[in-house]
This record gives structure tokens, sequence and C-alpha cells, in this order.
């Protein structure tokens, strides 16, 4: 699955914004005030991929909800770490807040102890969702539920942090970190949102049949057949991409385009598989980025 493929490093200055197509790129509406859409949001990547006047207020309003919720719940220390840029900067705390969960010996929690480090002195931790293949890819029947688990990427230091605060707070007892709340749900429409907005960016309106609309507009729960992960976890990828989008045919001659979505492969994340729609079994033609000062190619 090659056919196109983005990888942006952030850290070397890489970013795309893409031209306005004059209607929202998830309800189609043209006849609306229509603003710029960070295809990956503002609070993780920056303004690295933008996609001028490309989505309507209501759509705004509907996405918003999940991905504030995935930010800070699941990326919210990890942010700050990263120093992403947030709309609120004055309420950016100088301190990380890290939750611990006391276990007797048989592991069974008896409270959660929350305590505060300087980020620079705090360990990294990145969580993510590790589950099968899209239920389409499988011929499985739509479902709501989501199987798979937790994953999470943490500092090596990890262990030695947990001592140092389990000998800080006294407790003789087991101590188990937690990472951050993966929101499964959330966290996989907001992939299906990035790939999507990505995809219109890249293709055009009318490349492909739209599949992922309704899991990002809330009106389907059944995101796990069509949002998944790649069975094998790929190693870390040391100054590798913030963002890894990369678009293709997995079974030849189906005509349905899929895309390969890995954020932070720095961390050593999941890859993502996403099954955008129907499209023409061939590399589709694409559409080019603004110039560096901001004109069509
Ligand atoms: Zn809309």
């Amino acid at each position: 699955m090659t056919d196109d493929f983005i990888a942006l490093n952030l850290d070397a200055g890489e970013h795309q914004t893409f031209p306005s197509i004059g209607r929202c790129i998830y309800c189609g509406a043209s006849d609306v005030k229509l603003t710029d859409e960070h295809i990956v949001p503002l609070g993780l990547t920056g303004n690295a991929l933008i996609f001028k006047r490309a989505v309507c207020g209501t759509c705004r309003d509907i996405t918003h909800g999940y991905e504030a919720r995935v930010l800070k719940r699941m990326y919210g220390n990890l942010r700050i770490q990263m120093g992403t840029p947030t709309r609120r900067p004055e309420e950016r705390p100088a301190v990380l807040r890290h939750t611990f969960i006391l276990l007797d010996e048989a592991m069974n929690p008896i409270e959660e102890r929350v305590i505060e480090r300087p980020w620079e002195r705090s360990p990294v931790a990145c969580p993510s969702w590790h589950g099968p293949e899209p239920g389409f890819l499988h011929g499985h029947p739509k479902a709501t539920d989501i199987p798979g688990r937790q994953w999470a990427y943490t500092s090596p230091w990890i262990e030695s942090f947990v001592d140092e605060v389990r000998a800080e707070i006294g407790h003789a007892g087991p101590l188990a970190y937690r990472v951050g709340d993966v929101l499964a749900r959330d966290y996989l429409r907001f992939i299906a949102k990035v790939t999507h907005a990505y995809a219109i960016a890249l293709f055009g309106f009318d490349a492909f049949e739209h599949w992922l609309v309704p899991l990002i507009l809330c009106q389907d729960d059944a995101v796990s057949y069509l949002v998944g992960c790649h069975p094998d976890i790929a190693p870390a990828v040391p100054n590798g991409s913030a963002i890894k989008i990369d678009f293709g045919h997995p079974v030849e001659d189906l005509p349905v385009l899929v895309a390969q979505v890995r954020l932070f492969e720095f961390l050593g994340t999941p890859e993502h598989l996403v099954v955008v729609g129907a499209a023409p079994a061939q590399k589709l033609p694409r559409r080019l980025p603004l110039d560096a000062h901001g004109r069509p190619q």
C-alpha cells in the first residue's frame, strides 16, 4: 500500500496546507460558512496539516466533543512534554499530574493517588489502542463492541519513577501507574476523522465514497468495522514522523481505498488500518498542497 504516502517530521518543520474544495468535507454543505480544518488537531501536531475552509459549524461542533476528550484524557501529559500548541497556553500547567493506583498483595486496588512532578522530571507516557484489522476486511458484520486492548509507550525509566513514588508515599505493596484514559471509541473516531480529512485533501470530494462520515459525525457507533489496527506493531523509528498516512488498495482489484495511519512512530505506536470507502482500484489523481507562499501549485 504505497499508492500515496505522507510522512511529516515536525522537528524538521515539515507541514502541508491544502486548498479549499468549497464545501464541508464531512456533510458536503456548500452554502454555509466554512472554517479551516486541522486534519490532525492543533493540540497534537500544531499547524502541520491544514485544510483551508473545509468544515461547517455544525460538523465542527460534533467532532469537537470527542477530539477534545482524546486530547485531554489520552494525550494531556504528552502534549505538555512535546510542547504542542494549545489554544489556552495560560492554562497549561508547569507540573504534570500522575495518577497511581495503590494495590494490595492480591493486586486489588485500594486507592488512587495523584502525584505532581515538573514536566522535565516526568516519564513520557503515550497511550493508544491495539485491536484487530477492520471487520469489513474480514467480512464480519457491523458491531458496536470494540475488540482490542489498551497499548502504551512509557519511558524506559518508568519503573524507577514508580519506586521513587512508592517510597515517597510509604506504600509497601505494589503500585500501578495510570498511563492515561484510552477512550477507544472516541480515539478510533478521531483516527477516522484524520484519515477521511486527509483523503479528501489529497484526492478531492468525488474521488471515493465517504464511508467514514457516519462514524465521524457520531451517527454510527460501529467504529471497529472500518477502523482497526495492523496485527503487528512495528518497531519505533528514531527521529521518525509524527504523522504518517499511506493510502492504497490492500487487495489487488478490490475497489476499496484503505489507509495505514501511524501517529508518533518514534514511540513505536500501533499502526491503524482504516477503510476509507469505495474507490476505483487504481492510483487516484492527487491534489497538491499550497506552495510555500500559500498559492496553488
Ligand atoms: Zn458539515
